[in-house]
């Protein structure tokens, strides 16, 4: 996606490395009063998040149909209505993640007390991705305000509509002497890059990745990146298959139209079980989207015409076009592909290679269901994986041998709804978790806290170390 990226067009004003500079000094002026530190302040702001998306529901919907024909249910469950409660849980349990735990001590500490106690990191830095631009904007921003940070969001270009109203909507119900929205590209992200943060938290892909790591690395700020990769989809032939192709679509195409980082990016079966599943899949394509995908209303458009001729020449690749069971239509007016699936794509193919992030499904098939481990073993490890099956043992195998970011079984994408499973990448997926509390975490430092009086003062420590101490 790079080079998208540097020729999208800058949406703001210049916002050179002085402001960007500026904008920190004042950001942490601010945060050293101590402002947003209370629990006051965190609630009030998070209740004022709260409010925005209860008032500006319809806004949200239409700036997110504006920047990808996102479905209006599809964006209130996956977008609004997802931010909202864990804005809710947040709220509900702020006080108890703010509360010190406290933990044993030791011998050599006797008496003594001690407690972990959180703490702000101070100004972050949150960048977000264009596929779910609301979600992915506003949820960090969650955990920054809830573990009491000063925050700056940096929305994605590749999603204006929504881009800049998150920039009027923070303005109008957020304290802007600590909560900000810069918009921009890569000059402005790479201006805020420029500056000394207390923690990047980074949406994207994994070249962009590394360039914030590097950037972050000069400082020793801490990072999370939340990356994406090729998730697979396991496949056994003992499922209910109805269910099972329901549940892969819904994770592909119903998922902002496969340009979902834990959507379906690949299907393994078996060779005898492959066409059983794809005549299933068809069908069910067709009683979600119709005769003609290409003018459901119901499906969201390809992001933009870099991202369509990308898809295209994935489909245009040598020896691709007959591997197609299913759709291959393409309609560049509309930024549409309908929903397309392939079966046993060559293995060097960029369809295998790279991450698709878009209405195109490859189904790989293996002799065993086991081999289907060593597809997913030799590609880099993927943000999710999925396996449907009834066979416990294959379950558990799975889970105990399968190394990805999160897993679900006999479903796809719903776990990033369970708010006290963390989220996150591994290894090329991603570094560091969010959601629930492990949004607080992310943004908080746990700092250890020993407590002492000055009773129980042994000589035993101090010396002059004598024959006689030697011996205790
Ligand atoms: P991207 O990496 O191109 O862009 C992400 C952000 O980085 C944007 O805000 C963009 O302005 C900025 N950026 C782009 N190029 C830059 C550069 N050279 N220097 C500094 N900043 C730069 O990613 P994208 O295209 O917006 O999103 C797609 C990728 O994100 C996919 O790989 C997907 O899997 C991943 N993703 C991950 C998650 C997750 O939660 N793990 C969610 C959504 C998307």
């Amino acid at each position: 996606y790079a080079t998208l990226s540097a020729v999208v067009k800058n949406h703001t004003s210049a916002f050179d490395g002085k402001e960007a500079a500026l904008l920190v000094e004042e950001l942490r002026v601010n945060f050293n009063t101590g402002r947003a530190k209370s629990y006051e302040w965190r609630i009030s702001q998070l209740q004022n998040i709260a409010k925005m998306i209860d008032e500006k529901e319809r806004c949200i919907a239409q700036a997110l149909y504006q920047d990808l024909s996102k479905p209006e249910l599809e964006a209130f469950i996956a977008e609004i209505s997802n931010t909202k409660s864990s804005c809710m849980l947040a709220i509900k349990e702020l006080k108890n993640w703010m509360a010190p735990e406290t933990v044993k001590t030791s011998m050599t500490t006797f008496p003594s007390s001690a407690q972990i106690v959180s703490e702000p990191l101070g100004v972050v830095l949150v960048i977000s991705a264009w596929n779910f631009p609301f979600l992915l904007s506003v949820e960090p921003v969650i955990g920054a305000i809830a573990a009491g940070n000063a925050v700056v969001l940096k929305p994605s270009e590749i999603a204006p509509a929504t881009s800049s109203l998150l920039a009027k909507l923070f303005s109008e119900y957020l304290d802007n002497t600590t909560i900000r929205v810069i918009e921009g590209g890569v000059p402005e992200t790479t201006a805020l890059l420029d500056q000394r943060w207390d923690k990047i938290f980074f949406t994207g892909g994994a070249r962009v990745g590394r360039i914030v790591m590097a950037a972050a690395a000069k400082n020793l700020t801490p990072v999370v990146l939340e990356l994406g990769g090729k998730c697979p989809a396991l496949v056994d032939s003992d499922v209910n298959l109805q269910v099972a192709a329901r549940r892969i679509i819904a994770g592909k195409w119903g998922c902002n139209n496969g340009q979902a980082c834990i959507g379906v990016d690949y299907v393994i079966t078996t060779k005898d079980y492959a066409s059983k599943l794809i005549d299933v899949l068809k069908t069910e394509l067709k009683t979600f989207f119709g005769e003609n995908p290409l003018e459901s209303q119901d499906l969201s458009r390809i992001v933009n015409s870099f991202h369509f001729k990308r898809l295209e020449s994935m489909l245009n690749e040598n020896g691709i076009a007959d591997k197609v069971v299913q759709g291959g239509q393409t309609s560049e007016d509309k930024l549409n592909i309908s929903p397309t699936i392939l079966l046993d794509v060559p293995e060097a193919s960029s369809m295998m290679q790279e991450e698709i992030f878009g209405p195109i499904l490859p189904v790989v098939t293996v002799q065993k269901i086991e081999d289907g481990f060593q597809v997913i073993r030799s590609k880099p490890k993927p943000l999710a994986a999925y396996l449907f099956t009834d066979n416990k043992e294959l379950q558990k195998q799975f889970v105990q041998d399968v190394s990805a970011g999160g897993i679900s079984i006999n479903d796809t994408v719903v776990h990033v709804t369970v708010k006290d499973l963390p989220f996150g990448g591994v290894g090329e997926s991603g570094l560091g978790a969010y959601h629930g509390k492990f949004s607080y975490e992310t943004f908080s430092h746990k700092k250890g806290v020993l407590y002492r009086s000055f009773a129980g003062d042994s000589d035993l420590r101090y010396p002059p170390y004598t024959p006689k101490k030697k011996m205790v």
